[in-house]
């Protein structure tokens, strides 16, 4: 492996976990397009399936491709080990099936990707998992929310739409004394900007089809296991991690893995028997579009800073909500936490309501309207039309989606485009 600790982020950004192909020597990491992989001989392929040695079976379970791209991912978040998946929601779903039994809560923040809220307050019912909705400004609310049931803690590390940053420090200090891992989805920061490690999280899981991948061309996601939970002196018996497995002949991942245990257990129990791997040629994708992770974000942030303070001057936009703007209630939060910026999502509102908002999103030329963050591209939403509209007038509201809020994801093209689109959209209607 050409990797080394020593190595500073954007090194590691383009060269973690890969290594020139032995056989061929390939330098770019190959789409290993195989659905399974040759033993040894009886005596290697016993090992293997023991989870006595470590090697490829099926690629349900894993593949060359997913192993350098989980390598990178672990780099770049200082994490002992990573599970490449499907989507971000598997990846959000397996690292919580590693955790929960039915009849166990967990509290999340309630400002979350709407498709989250959706996973955790309707699918996880019928697992008899309970959410518990807290303030990811307010560490107090989750401190609040802990009962005897509580066995983990979700937030957002810049949340998903609002772009509101989220207290880690404060929300990883509850977590700890209630003897549970903090899971944070640091999908809209990506490492470049926060790495949720240092701020006391267990668990980072991402969406890779946003700002890791980058290019809008494929679904991933991603678990990191941060190495940082002791699943042997926990006051809480996390069975999948403790317990003696019945289908690795009585194993204990905790004591047989330390502190990569979790990634493990994510792969050889939640993967394993439910199933949503990542295709190699999404990975392949993934893992291209990582290599310029560093670069594509500071140029993102950038263009999200200077259009922010543009649109703050439009005689037609009543208020703009970026945690990078000095009175943003966030701004503190974002210093502490992201300094380099405060992501590229960000919302802002019309003065001409309803209306303007979807003659905006149709006037645009060079923004995307679609329903996607995270692109090279620029995109635009308008929520109250679309991802919102079947709400009520309330909860819309309350999901920061009233009827003049539209949502900006700023790509990485030159700002003075994006600002003479921005301008003559907002001439036009
Ligand atoms: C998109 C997104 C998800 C869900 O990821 P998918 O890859 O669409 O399943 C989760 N969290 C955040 C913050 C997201 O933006």
């Amino acid at each position: 492996m050409t990797q080394s600790p020593t190595q500073k982020f954007a090194t590691q950004a383009v060269h973690a976990g890969a290594s020139p192909d032995p056989v061929t020597g390939a330098r770019v990491t190959p789409i290993y397009q195989t659905t399974s992989f040759v033993f040894n001989d009886p005596d290697h392929a016993a090992a293997l399936f023991n989870l006595e040695a470590f090697g490829n079976i099926y690629t349900r379970i894993n593949n060359p491709t997913q192993a350098v791209l989980e390598a990178r991912v672990a780099a770049l978040e200082d994490g002992t080990a990573a599970l490449a998946v499907a989507s971000g929601h598997a990846a959000q779903f397996l690292a919580l099936h590693t955790l929960l039994e039915p009849g166990d809560e967990f509290i999340a923040a309630r400002q979350l990707y709407g498709g989250s809220i959706n996973q955790f307050n309707h699918s996880y019912k019928k697992f008899d998992w309970n959410v518990v909705w807290a303030d990811a400004t307010d560490a107090s609310s989750f401190e609040r929310a802990i009962t005897p049931k509580t066995r983990a803690i979700f937030c957002e590390s810049i949340a998903n739409p609002g772009g509101i940053v989220s207290d880690l420090p404060g929300i990883a200090a509850v977590a700890k004394r209630a003897g549970v891992p903090f899971i944070v989805d640091n999908t809209l920061a990506t490492p470049y900007l926060c790495r949720p490690k240092e701020f006391g999280a267990d668990i980072v899981v991402h969406s890779l089809m946003k700002f890791i991948g980058g290019h809008g061309n494929s679904v991933g996601g991603v678990i990191v296991d941060c190495g940082t939970f002791d699943w042997l002196k926990s006051p809480h018996r996390y069975k999948s991690l403790v317990d003696p497995n019945p289908s690795y002949n009585g194993m204990k991942l905790a004591e047989a893995f330390g502190p990569m245990a979790f990634a493990i257990a994510a792969r050889v129990l939640g993967l394993r028997d439910l199933g949503p791997a990542i295709s190699p040629f999404n990975a392949f994708l993934i893992l291209t579009g990582v290599e310029t992770l560093p670069l594509r974000i500071q140029r993102q942030v950038d263009n999200a800073r200077i259009v922010a303070e543009w649109l703050e001057k439009q005689p037609g936009v009543g208020w703009v909500n970026y945690a990078g703007l000095p009175k943003n209630p966030s701004y503190a939060l974002h210093q502490k936490i992201c300094p380099k910026g405060a992501g590229s999502v960000f919302t802002f509102g019309l003065k001409g309501g309803y209306e303007a908002g979807v003659r905006l999103v149709s006037a645009l030329k060079l923004f995307s309207f679609l329903a996607n963050i995270g692109d090279t591209r620029s995109l635009v939403i308008h929520p109250a039309s679309t991802t919102h509209r079947q709400l009520r007038d309330e909860e819309r509201a309350a999901a920061g989606a009233g009827p003049d809020v539209v949502r900006l994801s700023l790509g990485i093209e030159d700002v003075d485009d994006l600002i003479a689109d921005l301008e003559q959209a907002l001439a036009a209607i």
